[in-house]
């Protein structure tokens, strides 16, 4: 298992469409491995390939409590059904370090992924869970938190980010 570097705003990797995995391999499995332990290190709660400079649809996540973690990990994730209910929830971005803004998403999704054996496989996504999901497959589609806020306060954010990024190097940290 390997640490893989974290790409931020405005990297254009972050705005990419990542390409669907056509054929699951050692090569993917290792990848998996080495975004989760690149997540749990940041720390984070998610993470997309294109946050580690890997344009394909694959993503990590741990909701879970730190005494009981619950490491996900999709290949080819897709939002099957969505709740007409609504949830706001604060987020945040590893790839936006340090920043954070409430964005309102569905409650409650559906996603259907396939798991590292290639096998496919079904998930209700709830509370945490269903805004992390969704910010990781955005990520997927080249969206960002961001891309919810007003322009003034996006605007703002990357502002901020950029300044932080100059100041602290590459050594920032943020959430998913
Ligand atoms: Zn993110």
């Amino acid at each position: 298992m390997a640490l893989i570097p974290i790409i931020y705003i405005p990297d254009p990797v972050l705005r990419q469409v990542a390409v669907p995995v056509t054929e699951i391999t050692d090569g993917t499995r290792q990848l998996l491995d080495d975004m989760a332990e690149t997540m749990y290190d940041a720390p984070g709660i998610g993470l997309a390939a294109p946050q580690v400079n890997v344009s394909q649809r694959v993503i990590v996540m741990d909701c879970g409590p730190d005494d009981a973690p619950e490491l996900h990990k999709m290949i080819n994730p897709e939002i099957v059904d969505r709740s007409e209910a609504k949830a706001i929830l604060e987020e945040g971005c590893l790839s936006i370090p340090k920043q954070t803004a409430d964005v309102e998403r569905p409650a409650s999704v559906d996603v259907r992924y396939l798991d590292v054996d290639g096998k496919e496989q079904m998930m209700t996504c709830e509370g945490l869970l269903a805004a992390c999901v969704q910010h990781e497959i955005d990520h997927l589609d080249g969206v960002l938190f961001i891309d919810y806020l007003s322009r003034l306060k996006r605007d703002m954010i990357v502002r901020r980010t950029l300044k932080e990024l100059r100041q602290a190097g590459t050594g920032a940290a943020g959430r998913g």
